[in-house]
C-alpha cells in the first residue's frame, strides 16, 4: 500500500502487465500505419510514459506532437475541458493517432476530436492504454485499447492523483474507504465519555454510548427505558438481548458513518460476538479496542465526585459503584482477552490531564 497526499492506494497492475498492454497496442498500430507516416498526438500529461514506450515500438516513419487539455480535478472528471496547449505544427491532411493514457467519461476525447475536425486531418484514430467502459458516456469508437479496467480511480505510469504518483512503474488503485470502528474500553469512570466526545470530532466518527442511550430512554420513559431502569439503578448490566437490539438500531440509524466509537459496548462476550457479526454484515470490523486503565480506588473517588452533580442514581452511593466494578470484573474485563486474541487490544494509561490522555489515545488510533 502507498500513500499519495491524503489518500491510500493499493497495487492493481504490475509494470509487466502494463508493458503487455502497451505491446499489444504497438503491434496493431504498426500493422495499420506502417506506410502512412502518422503523427502521434500525445495527450499531456498522463500519456507521456505510454507514448514513450509505444512510439519506441513503432519502427516505421512517424512524427510526434503534443496537446494538453485539462479536465480532472482531484478524483473527479470536471466535464469542463479547456485547451492548455495546442498541437504543432498543423495537423491538416495528416493521419493522426491520438495517444491517451486513460479514457473514462470520454470528455477529453470528445474535445480532442473536435480540435482534429477543425484542423481538417486526413484521418484520426484513438489509442488509449486504459479504458473504463462503465464510465464512458460517449459513442466515439476507441480504435486501440491496451486494457479495459473497472470504474475505479488509478495512478501510476504517468497517471496522477493531484500531481503525485506519475513516476510509479506499477498501477495503483484508490483504496476503498475503510470504516474506523473503535471499541473504547475501560471500567466505569475511566473517562470514556469525555475522550469519546473529543475523538469523534477528530476522526469524524459517530459516538454511541450505550449508557447515554439507556439514560435517554429512561428520561423519556420509553419501553426500553422502563425495561432497563431497574438494572441500571442497581448498577447491574442490562440483559444482552435488550442491549444488543438497541445497539444494532443505533448503528443502523447511521448508514453513512465513516465509523463508530462504541463507548460502553460491548460489555459481555455475547455483545462482543454480536458486534463482530453486525460489522461483518456491513463488510467491516472492529479496528481496535482501546482501553483506558485507571486504578479502582481513583475511579471510586471520581464517580462519587461525579455523583454530586450527575444526577445519576448509580453514581450516588459506594455500594452501587462497587457493584458496577464487580460487574466489570466478572463480565467485561474478559473482553481484553477477546480482543487480544485478535491482536486488537491496546491499553492506554487513563490517569493525567484530558489533553494528555487524548494524545495517548490518538497515538494508538493513528496506527490502526
Ligand atoms: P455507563 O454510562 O456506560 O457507565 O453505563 C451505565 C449503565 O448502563 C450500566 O451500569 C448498565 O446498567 C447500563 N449499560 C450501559 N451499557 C451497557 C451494556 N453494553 N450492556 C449492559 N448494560 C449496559
Amino acid at each position: 500500500m502507498i500513500t499519495l497526499g491524503d489518500k491510500q492506494f493499493e497495487k492493481y497492475l504490475s509494470a509487466t502487465d502494463v508493458q503487455h498492454a502497451v505491446n499489444g497496442v504497438a503491434v496493431r498500430i504498426g500493422d495499420d500505419f506502417k506506410d502512412k507516416n502518422p503523427v502521434f498526438l500525445v495527450v499531456l500529461n498522463g500519456a507521456f510514459f505510454f507514448a514513450a514506450d509505444l512510439i519506441k515500438r513503432f519502427t516505421y516513419p512517424c512524427e510526434l506532437s503534443f496537446i494538453k487539455v485539462a479536465s480532472y480535478e482531484g478524483l473527479h472528471s470536471s466535464g469542463d475541458i479547456s485547451t492548455v496547449m495546442g498541437a504543432e505544427p498543423s495537423l491538416k491532411g495528416r493521419h493522426v493517432i491520438v495517444v491517451e493514457d486513460i479514457v473514462d467519461s470520454g470528455n477529453t476525447i470528445e474535445a480532442i476530436i473536435e480540435i482534429l475536425n477543425q484542423e481538417q486531418v486526413a484521418s484520426y484514430a484513438i489509442a488509449s492504454l486504459f479504458y473504463k467502459p462503465e464510465a464512458y458516456l460517449k459513442s466515439f469508437p476507441l480504435d486501440y485499447v491496451g486494457m479495459e479496467i473497472e470504474d475505479r480511480f488509478i495512478v501510476g505510469y504517468g497517471l496522477d492523483y493531484n500531481g503525485l504518483g506519475r513516476n510509479l512503474k506499477d498501477i495503483y488503485i484508490l483504496k476503498a474507504q475503510q470504516m474506523t470502528n473503535l471499541v473504547l474500553f475501560g471500567p466505569p469512570g475511566a473517562g470514556k465519555g469525555t475522550q469519546a466526545a473529543l475523538i469523534k470530532d477528530r476522526y469524524e466518527l459517530v459516538h454511541i454510548s450505550t449508557g447515554d442511550v439507556f439514560r435517554y430512554n429512561m428520561k423519556n420513559n420509553t419501553e426500553l427505558g422502563q425495561a432497563a431502569k431497574a438494572y441500571m439503578d442497581r448498577g447491574d448490566l442490562v440483559p444482552d438481548s435488550l442491549t444488543i437490539d438497541m445497539l444494532r438500531a443505533e448503528v443502523e440509524k447511521n448508514p453513512q458513518a465513516k465509523g463508530f466509537i462504541f463507548d460502553g459496548f460491548p460489555r459481555t462476550e455475547a455483545q462482543a460476538a454480536a458486534l463482530d457479526e453486525l460489522l461483518e454484515s456491513m463488510n467491516s470490523s472492529v479496528s481496535g479496542c482501546v482501553a483506558l486503565e485507571v486504578d479502582t480506588e481513583i475511579l471510586v473517588e471520581r464517580l462519587l465526585e461525579r455523583g454530586k452533580t450527575s444526577g445519576r442514581a448509580d453514581d450516588q452511593d459506594e455500594s452501587k459503584i462497587r457493584n458496577r466494578f464487580d460487574e466489570y470484573n466478572e463480565k467485561t474485563a474478559v473482553l481484553k482477552d477477546y480482543y487480544r486474541k485478535q491482536d486488537k487490544f491496546h491499553a492506554v494509561d487513563g490517569v493525567g490531564s484530558i489533553d494528555e490522555i487524548t494524545a495517548r489515545l490518538t497515538a494508538v488510533i493513528d496506527q490502526l
